[in-house]
């Protein structure tokens, strides 16, 4: 009882009062015991605790690079350079940056040493371009895991010239204050990340850059879009209607045909293009028109967003992203879809392996679903 006493004498000396053990526990159980010694010494404890959360911020960031689905080369990089850190972190190693020869190592790609430099800077600026689409989706997931840092690969440029040397390393960065909402995930629920925070269709790319702030012109570009689109299909229907009951006599039936024919065209564009317009107005989120994607993209949904806009006031933000969790029951990568008819007008998650059976619900504010089978 003794040493537990002076234990706890020299445990209140270090001021470190939140981690402490009750004597109790010390005497009950030997593990605590060992904990005390750490945080006698201090120092060593509080480097440990940040070793704890650079480890945890590894895995969060190699989860997440699993939810992507196929792999692609920068990827690849990306992983191996974070599994590099993680093993010497686990080996209680320092942290070091490495040079493009040991990336490409890391990432087990056939790259000779004189060609790796040239290798990696082409895949790098892929991985740039891939890393800025996911960032939020890689602090939100460190962030559901309760931690305050994310790691982020990081290219140092070297001085150039012939001996090119830059280097390359995982960082850890402190995680902007998120509109701090932790919320329950139901039983058996999901937690979704908004994973992906997408480039639109080349021909759109001017417009939605950074997202469309439905403010100054693009309002009213947005609005005339919609309500001005609605007004020349009707326009057109009207001149139609017009054309046909005013002059039927004199047009010939094959004429009635094509105009029937042009209605209908004009018909199904109006639908095609309105449509999604009015969905979005409606219910703030639907799944992205093909229209506005890249071939290589699917799942992706189209958000008008409410963003703070710094002075107090809130701007309404149209942008291209992508949902995504992992399906507590299988551990396959959770989409959203189209409710259809068993749940109109809403998304829904499904699982990618097991899509009848794995149905999750999708709120948007929480981020979280929950089972729906
Ligand atoms: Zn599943």
């Amino acid at each position: 009882m003794t040493s537990c006493v002076g234990n706890e004498a020299s445990l209140a000396s270090t001021g470190n009062q939140k981690q402490l053990p009750t004597v109790e526990e010390t005497v009950q159980d030997g593990n605590i015991l060992l904990k005390i010694n750490n945080i006698d010494s201090g120092q060593p404890q509080i480097l440990q605790a940040n070793e704890n959360e650079r480890l945890a911020a590894l895995d969060a960031f190699l989860g997440f690079l699993k939810l992507q689905g196929k792999e692609t080369k920068a990827l690849r990089v990306a992983r191996g350079l974070a599994e590099h850190t993680r093993k010497r972190l686990n080996e209680g190693k320092a942290l070091v940056v490495y040079n493009s020869v040991n990336v490409a190592e890391m990432a087990e790609q056939p790259v000779t040493p004189e060609r790796a430099t040239a290798w990696l800077a082409k895949i790098w600026s892929n991985l740039e371009e891939r890393l800025e689409e996911r960032e939020t989706g890689i602090q939100d997931f460190a962030r559901q895991a309760g931690l305050s840092i994310y790691a982020w690969p990081r290219k140092t440029s070297g001085a150039g010239g012939a001996g090119n040397n830059s280097t390359y390393a995982i960082e850890f960065l402190k995680l902007p204050s998120a509109n701090a909402h932790s919320p329950e995930i139901a039983p058996g629920g999901v937690a979704y990340v908004q994973d992906l925070t997408l480039k639109p269709a080349f021909w759109l790319k001017p417009l939605i850059r950074t997202g469309f702030a439905l403010k100054g012109w693009r309002r009213v570009a947005f609005l005339v879009y919609g309500f001005g689109g609605l007004a020349v299909i009707g326009a057109l229907f009207v001149l139609l209607w017009l054309a046909l009951t005013t002059q039927s006599a004199r047009i010939p039936s094959g004429d009635i045909a094509t105009l029937i024919l042009f209605a209908a065209v004009v018909g199904w564009l109006g639908f095609a293009f309105l449509s999604p317009f009015w969905r979005l107005i409606d219910l703030r989120i639907i799944m992205a028109p093909d229209l506005l994607l890249s071939l290589r993209e699917r799942g992706v949904q189209l958000e008008a967003a409410k963003e703070p806009a710094g002075d107090g006031q809130h701007v309404r933000v149209i942008r291209l992203v992508r949902y995504s969790a992992r399906c507590p029951k299988c551990g396959e990568a959770v989409h959203l879809y189209n409710g259809r008819r068993e749940f109109p007008g809403r998304l829904v998650g499904k699982c990618d392996e097991h899509p009848a059976e794995h149905v999750y619900s999708f709120d948007r504010f929480t981020k979280t679903g929950s089972p729906l089978r």
